[in-house]
């Protein structure tokens, strides 16, 4: 465990830096001496001690990003010098790589294949934002009247509260923190406070590429708390959100009492439909990634597998076979597989969802269990799961468990491989494996997800839209989308040859 001194010590080698809230460019200490233990999954060793925003640090941070934006100076530098921060930022990323991925796996458990390739695609996040944000200013409008001209210009929407989850705390931030600098926001981020470290880095190089005092600010601290107060203040005028479902709507509760932009990224429960005209021994590479990636904590995981009739037997005991020769270990390691779930609690949930699964008539093919090796033990490991004859109706098919639980349901043809990928209250994302083009291009047409993977799973792109329908959310992130979230649209009209117009006689 790392006290005050030994923290400022160890800064030099995990990049966190103390204290931990950043309020108008300082580096300062929660004003009521709060403090929480960050732990590591892997071992729940103690990795550091961070500040817990009070309340009036929260009310600083909305303040301090009140003066900046108002003062207007970050909105008016010409959009080419905020790009030129966030270029900035990508570089220090590129060039701390190893130390950002190193703290990432430490917090999450995730391994550091899995860090490192989200710090490139941050890297990549803010460099398309940084190219993006000086395109598409505004444009003019066609008046019908000869004696006017008018265009719609794009302003920042103002104080931004960024609020991200715990399964990738630095991308998921990346993804918002970038956009609204770009368009000339000023923020205040929080992270989970379970996973906090690599946020503070990326702030500490923000600040370091030049963004002003104000412009960032970070609070840290529990959601209820912390995150409740920044949704409920006057001063914030827009939140930005992804986490789960549950949380979301209290989220747009709140901030409906003083109607703020809301913009909300939640969870899903994500079909992956395999038929049997498809490469099977590529689908079945890709189901086990699809599902098992992160512990399977992952808003896109492909952890409802629906496969053609004819080939769902042996299709899914295979799963279930090389399920069960996933190594898990630490992050740290390079022959891991795969790391611990994020929490206990997290874990007594995934567990909960196995009971159900069970008590639900679902057949344990694999998992359904912690692992037997001692040296996991002190960790929060699960072993990955299989659940088959599965059917629709059952809950741990319908609701999002966000662990190592894969269920398997069979279908007879396209139409009702589309029904049940459709039944389900979320809509983030989803996939189709077949050999036939156009049955592809049908089955992506018909899913009411916000991304369809046709012959693969997961792969996404800084500059295509990443969002749910129905229940999974509301706005987009990524590609000009994203950056639209942070912008308001302003009608500028004027009339050329101003004339009494003697609407009224008088
Ligand atoms: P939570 O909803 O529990 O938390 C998300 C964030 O909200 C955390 O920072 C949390 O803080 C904060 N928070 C909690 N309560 C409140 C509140 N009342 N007001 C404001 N903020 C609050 O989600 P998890 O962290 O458990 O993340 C997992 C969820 O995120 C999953 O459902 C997953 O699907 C979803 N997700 C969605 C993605 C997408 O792109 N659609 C991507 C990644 C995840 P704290 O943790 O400190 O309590």
């Amino acid at each position: 465990m790392l006290r005050t001194a030994d923290r400022v010590a160890d800064q030099a080698t995990r990049g966190v830096i103390v204290p931990n809230l950043f309020i108008d460019g300082a580096w300062v200490a929660s004003s009521a001496a709060l403090e929480s233990d960050v732990v590591n999954p892997f071992d729940q060793s103690v990795i550091a001690k961070v500040d817990e925003a009070a309340p009036d640090d929260v009310d600083r941070a909305v303040a301090a990003a009140r003066r900046a934006f108002d003062a207007g100076d970050w909105a008016r530098v010409p959009a080419a010098e905020r790009a030129d921060v966030l270029d900035r930022v990508a570089d220090l990323l590129v060039w701390n790589r190893r130390q950002v991925a190193h703290t990432e796996t430490l917090d999450t458990g995730k391994t550091l294949t899995e860090s490192r390739a989200d710090v490139d695609d941050v890297v990549k996040v803010f460099r398309y934002y940084a190219g993006l944000a000086d395109k598409e200013a505004g444009r003019v409008v066609e008046t019908g009247n000869p004696g006017a001209v008018s265009r719609i210009v794009y302003e920042p929407v103002g104080v931004c509260a960024l609020i991200a989850p715990w399964n990738y705390p630095l991308l998921q931030m990346a993804w918002k923190v970038a956009p609204a600098l770009a368009a000339g926001n000023t923020v205040v981020a929080k992270p989970s406070e379970v996973t906090p470290l690599t946020t503070i880095r990326l702030v500490e190089l923000l600040a370091e590429a030049g963004a002003p005092a104000g412009v960032v600010n970070l609070v840290l601290g529990r959601g209820p708390q912390v995150g409740q107060r920044l949704v409920e203040h006057a001063d914030v005028d827009m939140v930005s959100f992804t986490g789960g479902l549950a949380t979301g709507r209290r989220v747009m509760q709140a901030a409906a009492a003083t109607v703020k932009k809301v913009a909300l990224e939640l969870g899903g429960k994500n079909p992956n439909i395999v038929f049997a005209d498809a490469d099977l021994e590529t689908a079945l590479d890709y189901a086990l990634m699809a599902v098992f990636l992160h512990a399977g904590q992952v808003c896109s995981a492909g952890a409802r597998l629906l496969v053609q009739e004819e080939v769902y037997d042996d299709f899914v005991a295979e799963v279930a076979r090389r399920a069960d020769r996933i190594r898990l270990g630490n992050g740290l390691d390079e022959g891991t597989e795969s790391g611990p779930l994020v929490s206990a609690e997290h874990r007594a949930k995934v567990e909960r969802y196995v009971e159900t699964g069970l008590a639900e008539g679902a057949r344990l093919l694999a998992g359904g269990r912690r692992p037997d090796e001692p040296e996991l033990q002190a960790g929060f490991f699960y072993r990955p799961t299989v659940f088959a004859d599965c059917r629709r109706g059952m809950r741990v098919v319908q609701e999002e468990t966000f662990g190592p639980i894969l269920t398997a349901e069979r279908f007879r043809d396209e139409a009702e491989a589309v029904a049940l990928g459709n039944d389900t209250p979320y809509g983030l994302a989803g996939a189709v494996w077949t050999g036939d083009a156009g049955r592809g291009q049908r089955v992506a047409a018909r899913l009411r997800h916000g991304t369809i993977w046709i012959n693969d799973y997961h792969p996404y792109l800084p500059q295509a839209e990443w969002g749910g329908f129905k229940q999974s959310g509301v706005g987009r992130e990524l590609g000009p989308t994203g950056l639209a979230e942070y912008r308001d649209a302003k009608h500028i009209y004027q009339n050329i040859d101003p004339k009494p117009l003697r609407w009224f006689a008088g």
